[in-house]
Parts: C-alpha cells; sequence; structure tokens
C-alpha cells in the first residue's frame, strides 16, 4: 500500500509540474481546453504529454524499484481513476461526501477543469485526495458552484480550437491562440 501511495504522489508531481513550468502548461492546456468535461476528456491529451509523463513515471519507477504488484494496482487504479474522475455525473451527497475522503471523485476533479486559473491549480491528485490537502491544493467548490461553473480554458471555446490540427499546434502557438477562430454556436458549446 505505502508504494501504492508512492506512486500516486509521482503522478501528483507530475501534474503538478504541468501546471507550474510555463511550456509544460502549454502542452498540458489540449487537455484542459476541452469546453465539454466528460470521460473523453480523459483521453484527450497531447501526444508530449503522453511522452513526458510516461518517460516520467517510468523513470520514477525505476528510481524506486516498488514491488511488481504495486506498480500493478496503482496504474489499474490510476486508469480507473481516469475514466472515473472526469465522468460527467455527479453521484448524490450522501455517497459523494464520504466517497471524496478516500477517492477523488468527479465532482472535485470537475473544479479542476474550471476555466478559472486559481481552481485549475487545485484537485491536482490522480487517485487519492489525500495529496491535494497536504499540499493545500484541495478545492471543495468551485467559487461558481458545480452547475454555474464553466469547464475549458478562456479563449478555447471556440469551434477551431477543437480540431485536431489545432491541438498538435497549440503548445507552439503564441497566446492568446484561439480568440480569433470562430465561435461554437451556443448550442453546441456545452
Ligand atoms: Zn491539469
Amino acid at each position: 500500500m505505502l508504494a501504492v501511495l508512492l506512486l500516486d504522489l509521482v503522478k501528483y508531481a507530475i501534474h503538478r509540474t504541468y501546471h507550474s513550468v510555463p511550456f509544460l502548461w502549454r502542452v498540458h492546456q489540449v487537455h484542459h481546453s476541452d469546453p465539454d468535461f466528460d470521460v473523453s476528456t480523459a483521453v484527450r491529451a497531447h501526444p508530449i504529454e503522453m511522452i513526458f509523463t510516461q518517460g516520467g513515471y517510468l523513470a520514477a519507477v525505476a528510481i524506486l524499484a516498488p514491488p511488481v504488484l504495486a506498480v500493478l494496482v496503482a496504474e489499474l487504479a490510476s486508469c480507473f481513476q481516469s475514466f472515473f474522475n472526469h465522468a460527467n455525473a455527479s453521484l448524490p451527497g450522501w455517497v459523494e461526501k464520504p466517497l471524496r475522503f478516500l477517492l477523488i471523485t468527479p465532482d472535485m476533479h470537475r473544479i479542476h477543469h474550471s476555466e478559472e486559473v486559481e481552481e485549475q491549480y487545485m484537485n491536482l491528485g490522480d487517485i487519492f485526495p489525500w495529496w491535494d490537502h497536504l499540499f493545500r491544493t484541495y478545492l471543495a467548490a468551485p467559487a461558481a458552484g458545480q452547475d454555474g461553473m464553466i469547464p475549458g480554458l478562456k479563449g478555447f471555446q471556440n469551434e477551431g480550437s477543437l480540431g485536431l490540427a489545432f491541438m498538435l499546434r497549440q503548445p507552439f502557438l503564441p497566446e492568446p491562440r484561439a480568440d480569433s477562430l470562430p465561435e461554437i454556436p451556443a448550442a453546441s458549446a456545452r
């Protein structure tokens, strides 16, 4: 269990690094620029992010040399959590409130996908919420409330920013990168 916790801390640290280093944040913006927070958001990431994340994580595994079973459990839990966290669903309060002490819930991770910059720096954990509590990056609720919160990135709420070619170029474009592109029709914007 200790090794699983440690591997989860590695994932927390990698995610926090994406939000702290300017170029890495631009790479990670592809994941955050999804104006719809749902399961597909979990697999929306720039190839550079996938390579860096796997490279960093495997390097940490090589250095820490945890038991094989711990790596297997951590990876399976991380995979499950990746889809569960990004689910476009809210659990009933009597389930969600106690559960978020043990696992990161969709309501908790959705806050991380708020278009408000301060909220994007919160709830960075992968499997367990404890690292966010320990390192003071835990936020219980968005300022606008779960119903009023807008997911995505400001300047990326338009049709042009949803294209594959744009997303692949996104980390290398000057800011703001999508403001001049056509707006998504209101009906499909959310
Ligand atoms: Zn993030």
